[in-house]
């Protein structure tokens, strides 16, 4: 069987992508980084989501010797220009403190009125070749922002993003709602049927 790294050490990523590869009928053994202590963090210094998840791909390629799968993701806000774009989960200044990236960025838009408070998710999902060639595709959730926080379920900015065409937050969806729509689901579904035809792999 096929072997192919997943570039995380989150475990519920590994067990998200093993279901869409199977459910788009890929027969492959996905690894993830903890089957490689040897290789350290990558540093995330793109620009964009694709120049990210290509960095972190092409590292994981070199340092496993295998084909590797990585993606990046984040929120654009389109009364901020598009941010916090790459900057999504260091917004605050702490990487990875979500509750506080969440305040400030609410409070940012504070005074944005409805109507104007589009925004938007969008995932790269990016595949590289120990031998250097790559592939990356995009999904993005289109939909706006709430003025206070609701739900519970998801992480990150979930509890103030609402897709369009819903009147809930995705902190208010299941799990399984969220994925049929999500830019994460989309780029790793559509990053699928790419592998299914990919030469060399
Ligand atoms: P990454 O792990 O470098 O891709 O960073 C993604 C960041 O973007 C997270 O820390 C969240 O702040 C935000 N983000 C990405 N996808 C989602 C989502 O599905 N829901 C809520 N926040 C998200």
């Amino acid at each position: 069987m096929r072997s192919l790294v997943l570039a995380t050490r989150n475990e519920h990523k590994l067990v998200e992508l093993r279901r869409i590869l199977a459910d788009a009928g890929l027969t492959v053994h996905l690894l993830g980084l903890a089957d490689f202590p040897q290789i350290g963090e990558v540093a995330e210094t793109g620009l964009t989501f694709a120049e990210n998840a290509l960095l972190k791909a092409h590292a994981v390629a070199q340092g496993s010797g295998l084909p590797a799968i990585a993606d990046d993701s984040g929120l654009c806000v389109g009364a901020l220009n598009g941010m916090p774009g790459v900057f999504s989960a260091r917004w605050s200044g702490k990487h990875g403190d979500d509750q506080a990236n969440l305040d400030l960025l609410l409070a940012q838009v504070s005074d944005v009125p409805e109507g104007r408070r589009e925004a938007h998710f969008t995932c790269a999902a990016a595949l590289a070749l120990p031998g250097g060639d790559e592939r990356v595709v995009e999904g993005r959730l289109h939909g706006r922002l709430t003025f206070t926080p609701r739900g519970t379920g998801g992480f990150g900015y979930d509890p103030i993003f609402v897709p369009d065409g819903e009147s809930r937050t995705t902190a208010e969806m299941s799990p399984a709602e969220k994925d049929a729509i999500s830019h994460r689901g989309r780029a790793f579904r559509e990053l699928a049927t790419l592998l299914d035809r990919f030469p060399g792999l």
